[in-house]
């Protein structure tokens, strides 16, 4: 923790933070602090439980509220959604997973594409951390090519028939309302037909189901089964069979939120490593003397660096309205990697302790993994990359 509160005020970060933006960072880190402690966080993921304290704490302090308009009851920019989130991955990327869910991506697409009278209910509740919501697009035939998607909606009088089944749905339980990503149309090409609806949750013929993973338990994923489901057509999100085109702003968003929490879920193993290496003494000295552990940790630190700047870098582009679909890839695939690096190393070496449930080093590296697949996995965001740079 005492290396972590030196990391807040970073130098490096100074060109795309403001003086409040890092204040506002530094409240975040002690909240959490005293709240998302160890011994809650391993409780908590041990037992499969929803961190409903958090959560709480989250909405009553309005940081929910981050980056919806103001008119919606919201607070701050994409930037201050940035730092906080780095910092909140820090604390739990399980829990920064679950924001970003819930505001930047459901509640960023609301904001974008919903009607009115859908803004005007949902978003003041969202901001006060008293709804929750789902994004559905993955489907058990449709992961990385997500646009195969087979889940169909029809429309009937006033209400769409859905069926079909989504997998990995992150915080289904707890939702209020799934953002579904269905076929309405046959369309001439996968991209084409594809729409939105706000499904209520429950919804009759609707059925949640979570799946055992190997770690984030706090937020459990889930397979949602839909047979004929009936959801009223004024649930429709933006317009009708054009989903897809309008899911990309929602999907370039969500790449550079889940890099900056990856940085921080992975300078928060890498302090634990090194802690853990300068007490721990073996042969008369601190481990974190032998040079092979120290240049380890300053390697992963040096990592950790460089895939924070590209956050930030792909982060600023995004906050002034540029294109930067390559520069969030690279942040995304780079982050997702160096957590993955960060707690592998970082296990060994904390030795047998680092391999035992008691040090959080155990969950990092089962919670590392997922930053690889989900979000767009690394071959895919290299494939972006590939595909402007050698076409
Ligand atoms: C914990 C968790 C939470 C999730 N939450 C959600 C959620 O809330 N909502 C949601 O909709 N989805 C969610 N997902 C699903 C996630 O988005 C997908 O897992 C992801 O898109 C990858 O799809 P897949 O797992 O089907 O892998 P596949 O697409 O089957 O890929 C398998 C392997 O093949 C590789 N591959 C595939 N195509 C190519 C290619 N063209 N070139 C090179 N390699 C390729 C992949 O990189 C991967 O290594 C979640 C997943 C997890 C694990």
């Amino acid at each position: 923790m005492e290396n972590f509160e030196r990391l807040m005020g970073r130098r490096d970060l100074a060109p795309y933070l403001t003086p409040e933006q890092f204040e506002f960072r530094e409240s975040v880190n002690r909240a959490l602090a005293q709240h998302a402690t160890p011994d809650y966080l391993r409780r908590h993921d041990e037992e499969k439980l929803f961190p409903r304290e958090l959560v709480d704490l989250l909405g009553k302090q309005g940081w929910f509220a981050v980056t919806l308009p103001e008119e919606y009851g919201g607070v701050g920019g994409y930037m201050d959604m940035i730092g906080m989130l780095e910092v909140m991955g820090y604390h739990s990327s399980t829990l920064a997973r679950y924001w970003n869910i819930n505001v930047n991506m459901v509640g960023g697409a609301l904001v974008q594409l919903a009607p009115p009278a859908i803004k005007q209910k949902l978003l003041p509740l969202l901001s006060e951390g008293k709804t929750f919501f789902s994004f559905a697009l993955s489907e058990n035939g449709s992961g990385s090519d997500a646009a195969s998607l087979k889940t169909t909606a029809v429309r009937d009088g006033d209400d769409f028939i859905v069926n079909g089944t989504k997998m990995w749905i992150t915080g289904a339980v707890q939702a209020n309302h799934v953002l579904l990503a269905c076929r309405t149309d046959k369309g001439e090409g996968k991209h084409e037909g594809i729409s939105l609806l706000l499904v209520p949750n429950p919804t009759p013929g609707m059925q949640v189901r979570p799946i055992d993973l190997l770690g984030g338990h706090m937020v459990r994923s889930c397979e949602i089964n839909f047979v004929d489901a009936r959801v009223p057509a004024a649930q429709l999100i933006g317009d009708l069979h054009r989903g897809w085109t309008q899911l990309m702003g929602v999907l370039a968003k969500e790449r550079i939120a889940l890099a900056a929490i990856v940085v921080g879920a992975a300078q928060s193993a890498l302090d634990l490593a090194l802690g853990y290496a300068k007490e721990r003494k073996q042969f008369g000295r601190s481990i974190a003397s032998f040079q092979t552990i120290s240049h380890r940790l300053v390697e992963l630190q040096t990592q950790i660096d460089c895939a924070r700047l590209l956050a930030y870098r792909g982060a600023s582009l995004l906050a002034s309205g540029q294109k930067c679909n390559v520069e969030s890839a690279q942040a995304k695939f780079l982050a997702g990697d160096t957590y993955m690096k960060v707690a592998l190393e970082g296990l060994q070496v904390m030795g047998a302790n680092g391999y035992s449930m008691e040090y959080a080093m155990q969950r990092h590296f089962r919670e590392a993994k997922v930053f690889q697949i989900l979000g767009g996995t690394g071959e895919i965001l290299r494939n972006i990359v590939a595909r402007e740079m050698v076409g």
